[in-house]
C-alpha cells in the first residue's frame, strides 16, 4: 500500500545533507547524486555516486555502506538528490536501491517525490512483494 507522509524537519534537514554533499563533490558524469541517511544512533552518514564506464553504485549504497562502516545497524530513513547546483531535486530511489534499502531496513523513511510534493514512505511500502518478503 503506498502511504505517503508529510516531512518534518528532521527529513529537511537530511535533504540538506544530501544537498551539501553533492554540491561539494559534484563532477558530470561521474558524480551527480548524493544520498544522507539518518541512523537511530542520530548520526548522518552522506555519499555521492560513483560511475564508470556508464555504470557504477548509486550515491545511497555508498552513504549506506559508509554509515554500516562506521558500526551503525538501524538506518531510520534515507534520501537522495541531483544536480549540479541548488535547489537539488530529490530523486525517486531507483529499483536497487529499493531492494537495498528495504534488505537493510524494511522500516526505514525513504524521501521521494510524489505528485510534484516531496513525501516520506515507508521502505517496505515502496516494493511492495519485494524479493525476501515472506509475508
Ligand atoms: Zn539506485
Amino acid at each position: 500500500m503506498m502511504e505517503y507522509h508529510e516531512l518534518d524537519d528532521e527529513d529537511r534537514d537530511l535533504i540538506r545533507a544530501a544537498s551539501d554533499a553533492i554540491e561539494r563533490n559534484y563532477s558530470y558524469p561521474r558524480h551527480t547524486v548524493g544520498a544522507a541517511v539518518l541512523c537511530s544512533s542520530g548520526a548522518v552518514y552522506v555519499g555521492v555516486n560513483v560511475e564508470c564506464c556508464g555504470y557504477g553504485p548509486c550515491a545511497e549504497p555508498i552513504a549506506i555502506g559508509r554509515a554500516i562502516t562506521e558500526g551503525e545497524r538501524e538506518i531510520e530513513r534515507i534520501v537522495a538528490v541531483g544536480g549540479p547546483s541548488e535547489p537539488h531535486n530529490v530523486l525517486s530511489p531507483c529499483g536497487n536501491c529499493r531492494q537495498l534499502v528495504y534488505d537493510y531496513a524494511p522500516d526505514c523513511w525513504v524521501i521521494l517525490p510524489q505528485a510534484s510534493r516531496i513525501v516520506k514512505i515507508r521502505a517496505r511500502d515502496l516494493l511492495p512483494g519485494a524479493y525476501g518478503d515472506s509475508d
